[in-house]
């Protein structure tokens, strides 16, 4: 062993390398929702095996503790628009992916633990988008005739222009209901999911930035900003919006989004999810506040990074959101901002493969990694077994 007298890194100790990382079989990078799923399902193919998963961050700081916590597999003008660039049959087996990700989420936490609530989400259009109201019409039954088995709903969308003056919003013209959309609570999710891969024996050390690798013939060794060296016989990268810092060859860019959260606000009208712009604002009541985010695409340039934080742009664009769509003529006090960096791409299918001989990826996300997060991370994990 040689001391390291670099600043700000120091060697680990024998005890610390015969003890925490001794003959790790597999290290996976991020301990988000697909780092996660991808340790536990490690596990439960082979108990044996000693599983680590190394978090940069003091909690799981990227997006799945960030997001907005509703539980959808598309609004229809937000598959009608990735049907414009992609075939309408990758838009469809998506969409379908997502909600079978979120039956094995559910499956697997059970609803109760992390708040699951079945309220449904309601997509809404202002008179200056007639043209995509009616082209989201016309797509109506063809779409509801696909999802039918999946959801077991003849009618998955429907229109409730009806129910507009009863949440009090202003200038919406209509309201289409995805009656199969649901919503959970992200930090219980998350912390259930912690818990989970922990029973299983999952070691999980935070404040480990993985900086780069060197694989060789039958070990991978990871250093970390610290300084140590640390050696496994496969990993998994589960990094997402940071994925391209160590593979900047992987078709991932970050893509920052930023929320903000109201005080409870008295006699508030609604309890389900809401979409607005083909899905670039999202808004949700939890706890009686209203979680309202999005409008990244305001500044798309300014949004592709991987550093947190708001910008007044952005938040003008939220508050006058609320102030004049959602809560017409009522005060209400926002309580705080906050932003997550998820993981895009020219394409929205995650991307989930082999890299190399003891590497496997699964990143790329999207905005709908609580839908499709438990698969990608199973799949990333299934990727290593032969390993
Ligand atoms: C504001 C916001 C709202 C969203 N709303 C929704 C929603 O309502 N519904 C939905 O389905 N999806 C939503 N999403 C998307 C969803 O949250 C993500 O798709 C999902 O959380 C991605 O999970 P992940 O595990 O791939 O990535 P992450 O949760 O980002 O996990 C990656 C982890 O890797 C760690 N890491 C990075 N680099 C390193 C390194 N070098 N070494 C060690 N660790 C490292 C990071 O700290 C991070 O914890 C939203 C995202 C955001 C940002």
């Amino acid at each position: 062993m040689t001391e390291d007298y670099r600043p700000n890194t120091y060697s680990l100790s024998y005890w610390e390398q015969d003890t925490f990382f001794r003959g790790i079989d597999t290290i996976v990078l991020g301990s988000g929702i697909v780092g996660l799923n991808a340790a536990i399902r490690l596990k439960e193919l082979r108990p044996k095996h000693r599983v680590v998963v190394l978090e940069r961050g003091p909690l799981p700081i990227g997006a799945s503790t960030r997001n907005a916590g509703v539980a959808c597999f598309g609004s229809l003008s937000e598959l009608m628009d990735d049907a414009a660039h992609r075939p309408v049959e990758e838009v469809l087996s998506l969409a379908e992916e997502r909600y079978r990700g979120l039956l094995r989420l559910r499956d697997r936490l059970g609803d109760e633990v992390m708040d699951y609530r079945p309220y449904g989400g309601y997509e809404l259009f202002l008179p200056s988008e007639a043209e995509r109201y009616a082209a989201c019409i016309d797509i109506m039954d063809s779409y509801n005739r696909e999802f039918s088995s999946l959801t077991g709903r003849p009618d998955t969308y429907k229109v409730t222009d009806e129910a507009i003056k009863n949440f009090g919003f202003a200038g919406i013209e209509h309201l289409i209901f995805n009656q199969a959309e649901g919503q959970i609570h992200t930090g219980k999710m998350m912390q259930a999911l912690l818990a989970k891969a922990r029973s299983l024996d999952v070691q999980i050390y935070n404040g480990v930035e993985v900086t780069h690798w060197e694989e060789e013939e039958k070990t991978v060794s990871l250093f970390t900003a610290q300084g140590w060296k640390l050696q496994c016989r496969s990993m998994l990268v589960a990094t997402n919006g940071f994925a391209a810092r160590l593979l900047p060859e992987l078709q991932v860019r970050p893509a920052r989004n930023q929320v903000m959260i109201t005080q409870p606000v008295p006699g508030l009208r609604f309890k389900a999810c809401f979409h607005y712009d083909r899905g670039y604002y999202y808004f949700r009541q939890i706890d009686g506040r209203i979680l309202l985010g999005g409008g990244r695409i305001l500044d798309v340039e300014g949004e592709t990074t991987d550093s947190f934080g708001t910008t007044p742009l952005i938040r003008d664009s939220l508050i006058d959101l609320l102030h004049h769509l959602i809560l017409p003529g009522q005060r209400v006090e926002i309580d705080g901002w906050w932003s997550g960096i998820m993981g895009v791409g020219d394409q929205k299918h995650p991307i989930v493969k082999r890299y190399s001989d003891r590497i496997a990826v699964a990143v790329r996300l999207g905005g709908m990694g609580v839908a499709i997060g438990s698969l990608v991370g199973e799949r990333g994990a299934e990727l290593l077994t032969d390993t």
